[in-house]
């Protein structure tokens, strides 16, 4: 009955799946190595009977569960990657990655499992992994630094910690989703807003310390500024709630947002450039750093909308290279380059004291 019970060779390798309607085959008992005791036998003896004695609508329901516990237990076991045209319609997200999908794996154990293994998702993966443990690494390291070089330690530790938190927030939201993006329709949703939140949460942690350090002696522009990109970062993330949002189909709509959301910026940065000069701005004020980053996100955005460069060589960066990966890269670098920024201003704060000038400048 149990496909689990099927024979008992040892040979892991008999434990195979299929996709495109062959059902995959476990050959294994469900304890490796086990064989069944007599009680366990006299059990399934007893489990059998019962099934006999139901109403039909009992068996179907009996049986249908049993074929879930089946499935759970296939895709812990052996699965292969699968073409795109062939995925279900929630998986199907890039039409240009023509091959190496994972199919869809009801099961989180077989989600993680899939981090080890090369598909689609694998760079996706792994460039959100390692950040977000970089992130982690150089928040940790930053948090226990001397608090003699600060200028009011427990407050810059704060501001800077926002920004730490939205990079974490954003990366590990990220890689959680393409790890469980094939497990079901509704955890791919559930975890595609939870992505999608994370980016406005970097953006709005980036804004914190940038804004703190360049209107330092100016406290209530400072102030207007963060109110305005919570609020904006608050619209996109229930904009994000939005079932339709995630669709292929709203790709450019979703690069728009963010991108939307990130140069909002614009408007504290002329502010800071007409009231400091262009040459303290380039200088003090790490504008240089600042275009950088920009340079770097909105080059992943626009990547990310157009999928460049699957688009020109469909089939051949289904794996690697796929503009999704290369927006992931990008994200990583555009928040180091925003950290190095914000440091440096954290370091010219400190050079400079606490003290503001009479006209309210750096
Ligand atoms: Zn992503």
């Amino acid at each position: 009955m149990s496909p689990g019970t099927a024979s008992g060779t040892s040979d892991s390798s008999s434990v195979g799946t299929t996709w495109n309607g062959t059902v995959p085959v476990r050959r294994k008992g469900h304890n490796e190595g086990e064989e069944k005791t007599e009680g366990e036998e006299e059990e399934e003896r007893s489990s059998d009977e019962g099934f006999m004695g139901m109403t039909p609508l009992l068996q179907a329901h009996h049986a249908m569960e049993k074929m879930e516990e089946f499935v759970h237990k296939m895709w812990e076991g052996r699965w292969r990657v699968i073409p795109h045209d062939v995925l279900p319609d929630w998986l199907k997200d890039n039409d240009f990655l023509l091959h190496g999908h994972r199919p869809p794996m009801p099961s989180f154990r077989a989600c993680f499992k899939s981090i080890f293994r090369i598909h689609t998702e694998t760079g996706n993966i792994w460039t959100h992994l390692l950040g977000c443990l970089f992130f982690l690494c150089l928040g940790i390291v930053y948090m226990f630094r001397p608090n003699m070089s600060f200028v009011a330690p427990f407050q810059e530790k704060i501001v800077i910690g926002m920004f730490f938190l939205g990079a974490i927030l954003c990366l590990s939201f990220s890689w959680l989703f393409h790890t469980v993006y094939c497990h079901s329709e509704g955890v791919s949703r559930v975890f595609s807003k939870l992505d999608y939140s994370g980016i406005a949460f970097l953006i709005m942690g980036s804004f914190v310390p940038w804004l703190y350090y360049s209107f330092y002696c100016s406290p209530q522009p400072c102030f207007i500024y963060l109110i305005v990109v919570c609020v904006l970062g608050l619209a996109a993330i229930t904009v994000s709630q939005c079932d339709f949002f995630a669709t292929p189909q709203y790709r450019g709509v979703r690069a728009g947002v963010f991108v939307g959301l990130g140069l909002s910026g614009v408007v504290p940065t002329l502010h800071f450039v007409i009231t400091e000069g262009f040459l303290r701005a380039t200088t003090m004020g790490q504008m240089g750093w600042l275009f950088l980053m920009a340079a770097l996100y909105i080059t992943g955005a626009c990547l990310y909308a157009a999928r460049i460069p699957e688009r020109f060589f469909p089939g051949k960066c289904d794996i690697w290279f796929h503009s999704h990966q290369l927006f992931h890269i990008l994200v990583v670098a555009g928040a180091f380059v925003h950290f190095h920024g914000v440091s440096n201003l954290q370091e010219f704060r400190y050079t400079a004291g606490a003290g503001c000038a009479e006209d309210g400048a750096l």
